[in-house]
């Protein structure tokens, strides 16, 4: 497996960065997954957009976007593989032992994992802890994820793929690697950036297609909706058909699964919408 790092490929057993490096010790750092079918990585040019978005927020370098082009397609060719998810981090870099950062550059490392479809449908869980909709890091895709590590470990003990969160204000906002729709009376909704929740490309796409619209919503919209139904990268459009103890008989319900397809045709006929 061949990786990119310091401007070029690298194996990946003999591949090293810093262990003073900020993405580490203090997780000073951002990230994108990208899905990649055949070698082709989908909507890239959205996810390069929030990478850079991301860096701003951190007050981190603007990103090198023809590097990290180079380096993606440059690992893509590297490792083939039918359906693969890659990983572009981008660190403060080597640095102190504390917050402040060093004199260095930032770490950018492209790696690529093989990945499967998902099934059709999922169980979720929701947790007691809350997004904060107005912090620092809100809205940006950072590698401070242990929040969502912890989340997604209570999800696996009961049996689910995904943690709901609420925010502050007990809206319901986004799960820990997804975005959330819900149905209600035929019409499809979803929390607003303002939620605190992450702007999915999914969700950007889901909402563009189907005309799914902003909504704050209570958390308990959860036992009431019609339908749920999870995006992300790698999730694409996933019906959920358990939420906590709560059984959603016959999905993916018909709005989810006209959804589902929309979304297939539309990204399967455009790999960079
Ligand atoms: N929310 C969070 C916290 C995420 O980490 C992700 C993706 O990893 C998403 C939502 C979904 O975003 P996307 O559709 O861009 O994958």
């Amino acid at each position: 497996m061949k990786i990119w790092l310091d401007g070029g490929l690298q194996d990946i057993e003999s591949a090293r960065v810093s262990v003073f490096d900020h993405g580490l010790t203090v997780g000073d750092g951002i990230f994108e997954t990208v899905k990649a079918v055949d070698g082709r990585p989908f909507a890239l040019t959205r996810h390069l957009d929030r990478l850079t978005r991301s860096a701003r927020g951190l007050g981190l370098p603007d990103p090198d976007l023809d590097e990290v082009r180079r380096a993606c397609a440059a690992v893509l060719e590297a490792n083939p593989m039918p359906l693969g998810r890659l990983r572009i981090t981008y660190t403060g870099g080597h640095g102190p032992l504390g917050s402040d950062r060093g004199e260095h550059g930032p770490t950018l490392v492209v790696a690529l994992g093989e990945t499967a479809r998902r099934p059709d449908s999922t169980a979720v869980v929701t947790v007691p802890w809350t997004r904060n909709e107005r912090g620092a890091l809100t809205g940006l895709k950072t590698t401070s994820y242990a929040e969502n590590v912890v989340a997604l470990a209570r999800a696996h003990e009961h049996g689910a793929t995904e943690a709901l969160f609420a925010n502050t204000v007990g809206q319901l906002c986004e799960g820990t690697g997804s975005n959330v729709f819900v149905v209600l009376d035929g019409e499809i909704h979803t929390p607003p950036l303002a939620s605190g929740c992450l702007a999915g490309i999914t969700r950007q796409l889901v909402i563009e297609w189907t005309g799914a619209k902003e909504t704050d919503l209570p958390l308990d919209v959860l036992e009431r909706a019609e339908e749920i139904f999870l995006t992300s990268t790698l999730r694409d459009v996933q019906a959920v058909h358990r939420v906590d103890a709560r059984e959603l008989t016959g999905t993916p319900g018909p709005v989810t699964a006209k959804a589902m397809r929309v979304f297939d045709e539309r990204a399967g006929a455009d790999l960079d919408p």
